[in-house]
């Protein structure tokens, strides 16, 4: 079994695909973006600062994280955080923000890094975040980078606010994706960038299904080489 690792920014859609994709492929989807948040919940509930870099690099080691498959509705994994369940908690907007803080402690991401390459130890999974392809599963067999337009990716956000009963206002919207963009591009650890062997997908004017199919295609390839 090979391993699948996808990256993208915010709203590239690589959570609905990369489930898709395991789907298709009965391979593990693991949310890697999830254990960030989860973190940073845990370290809000805690009061400690997301800007403490010590004392979030000591929680972080303390933390165990777990990812489970789901059928509920609007939910891309089941989270839990110390056997607590908090998969809705960790997809507000800030807990978003505070896991593209705290992403940026090499401590922090250390601790998670070693739990996700334990995840994937056995192969078969389909991995996604900003790391993948680059740090996390430097050998994985396919590596995809999806892209979009920072509007594509925002309206897809602004979409996923609306279901979830909430009232986004678009260039506000617009404003958070580019700042956690920049965040995430930017940081000196670990940067969001395609690893050099990655397939870029630029998902603008394709539905999921296409750029699902188009990945599961090129994973059988990869499992036939
Ligand atoms: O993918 P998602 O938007 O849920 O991730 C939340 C944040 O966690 C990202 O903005 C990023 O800063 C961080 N993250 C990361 N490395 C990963 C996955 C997520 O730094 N592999």
């Amino acid at each position: 079994m090979i391993s699948v690792a996808i990256d993208g920014p915010v709203g590239s859609g690589k959570s609905t695909v990369a489930r898709l994709v395991a789907k298709g492929l009965r391979y593990t989807y693991i949310d890697t973006g999830a254990m960030y948040r989860g973190i940073a919940l845990k370290a809000k509930r805690a009061g400690v600062s997301w800007d403490d870099t010590e004392e979030m690099g000591r929680l972080a080691e303390g933390t165990e994280v777990e990812l489970q498959p789901t059928t509920v509705e609007g939910l891309t994994c089941m989270v839990r955080v110390d056997g607590r369940e908090v998969s809705r908690e960790i997809r507000d907007t800030d807990i978003g923000q505070g896991a593209s803080k705290i992403g940026t402690i090499p401590r922090v991401r250390r601790a998670l890094v070693g739990m996700q390459r334990a995840m994937a130890a056995q192969g078969g999974v389909v991995m996604e975040g900003r790391d993948i392809g680059t740090v996390v599963l430097p050998d994985a067999e396919l590596k995809i980078f999806l892209t979009g337009t920072v509007e594509e990716r925002a309206k897809r956000r602004f979409l996923e606010l609306q279901k979830k009963g909430k009232t986004p206002v678009m260039g506000k919207v617009i404003e958070e994706v580019k700042a956690r963009d920049h965040q995430d591009s930017t940081r000196a650890d670990s940067p969001l960038r395609k690893a050099a062997a990655a397939v870029e997908v630029d998902t603008t004017g394709m539905s999921i299904q296409q750029v699902v199919d188009a990945i599961v295609k090129l994973a059988r390839e990869a499992m036939d080489k």
